[in-house]
């Protein structure tokens, strides 16, 4: 494999600094050109030290300064603000760029990348939820591809690499079901946002674990799902698997299914989507099969998990309603971790913005942050 020039934006998440230490693991193969942070200038700066990329930026403005004060002595260039993103992902020698910021303010920055022709490992679904057509578009027109990074999507990707040319009937999506998968409803209304934080099998932000809890990242998966394998939503069936060793999985007409499995390790995917279409080793655990011993599986409860129905809802009803799910959702989650509301609030504020959304069919970019803007500003107005 040739060396690859990598992107990293929201460099100092989860996925971000899982992506370095996959690039630690490989220095001969990838070659980090540029970092992003929202407001964690110290890790940033850190970061920027050990990879020493060409460029940095911190988007929060109030940083900037300590940031370019801190690479002085280096040759690291240093920005701020999300254009100067949108305009460095284009840079000549970028090759893939990841996407893995967290929310709306990932679409920004992807669209520029797609538009640049460059690959996207996209590990922001928000992206995906609330301008899916859009952006798929675009990755044609401009032969761009988007590599999954998300495990699930992953999985379905290189499941389907197996398929060859025959049709997919079904996918099944995985899903952990979360802390509160054996809570009972009246004991998960009263969750506190500590309790709601204690994913079982996964270390991730914390938006995306309030998601997991609240089983909105599922719903979101299934809207991603259908952009990126082309599938209605009557197709993706989500199953709980609380092991979460299958990652998902495929069915064909005559019932046939093709499954991807591992540990939990979301190095495995960002290093699929960053060396595609070649493996490279990985250290890290492997599965034992006989420690493993039992795979279970149970059908999610929409009742104690409404929000899994608001996004199969959304995406049914299709042009913006996704993006005001969204934005709802991004709303209601900072105000549940700042202990504003209760955990069922987060669905009945997204309902509520969704009944009131004005539809729009075939939305543009405009639309699209028009209603993200506008669902944003009445889900703070109603907290
Ligand atoms: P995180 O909160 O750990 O990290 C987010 C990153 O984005 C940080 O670097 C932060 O500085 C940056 N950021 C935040 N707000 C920003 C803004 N307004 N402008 C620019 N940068 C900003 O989140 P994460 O868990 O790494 O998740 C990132 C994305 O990947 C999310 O969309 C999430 O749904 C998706 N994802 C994460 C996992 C996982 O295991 N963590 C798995 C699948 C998908
Ligand atoms: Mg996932």
């Amino acid at each position: 494999m040739k060396k690859r020039h990598i992107a990293i934006l929201g460099a100092t998440g989860s996925i971000g600094t899982q992506t370095l230490d996959v690039v630690r693991q490989h220095p001969d193969l990838f070659e980090v050109d540029l970092l992003t942070a929202g407001s964690n200038a110290d890790l940033l700066i850190t970061e920027a030290r050990e990879f020493d990329p060409a460029a940095v930026v911190i988007c929060n403005e109030v940083k900037f300064d300590q940031v370019r004060e801190a690479l002085r002595d280096t040759d690291v260039k240093v920005f701020t603000g999300t254009q100067s993103m949108c305009d460095l992902v284009a840079a000549e020698t970028v090759d893939i760029v990841v996407a893995a910021m967290v929310g709306f303010s990932g679409l920004r920055p992807t669209v520029a990348a797609l538009k640049a022709g460059k690959a996207v490992a996209l590990a922001n679904k928000e992206t995906l939820v609330a301008a899916g057509d859009l952006v798929m578009d675009l990755s044609r027109t401009h032969h761009a591809p988007i590599l999954p990074v998300d495990s699930e999507h992953s999985a379905i990707f290189q499941c389907l690499l197996a398929a060859g040319d025959n049709p997919v009937e079904k996918i099944h999506l995985t899903a952990s079901g979360g802390p509160f998968r054996t809570w009972p409803r009246e004991r998960i209304a009263l969750a506190s946002k500590t309790d709601a934080l204690k994913h079982p099998n996964w270390s991730m932000g914390a938006k995306i674990t309030i998601d997991s809890a609240t089983m909105m990242n599922k719903g979101f998966e299934v809207i991603e799902a259908c952009w990126l394998f082309e599938k209605a939503p009557e197709d993706i069936h989500v199953v709980v698997h609380p092991e979460s060793v299958i990652h998902s999985m495929i069915e064909f007409a005559d019932g046939a299914v093709l499954a991807q499995l591992g540990c939990p390790d979301m190095r495995v995917p960002i290093q699929f989507a960053l060396a595609f279409p070649e493996r490279l080793p990985l250290k890290g655990e492997k599965l034992d099969f006989a420690k493993t011993g039992r795979l279970t599986f149970e059908e999610p409860d929409r009742t104690k998990f409404p929000c899994l129905s608001l996004a199969f809802e959304a995406v049914g009803r299709g042009g913006n309603i996704p993006c005001a799910l969204n934005a709802a959702n991004e709303v209601a989650v900072k105000a549940f971790l700042e202990d504003r509301i209760g955990f069922y609030d987060i669905p009945d504020i997204i309902g509520k913005i969704m009944a009131q959304t004005p539809y729009i069919a075939k939305p543009s970019l405009e639309d699209i942050f028009e209603t993200n803007d506008a669902a944003y500003a009445a889900a703070e107005r109603m907290i």
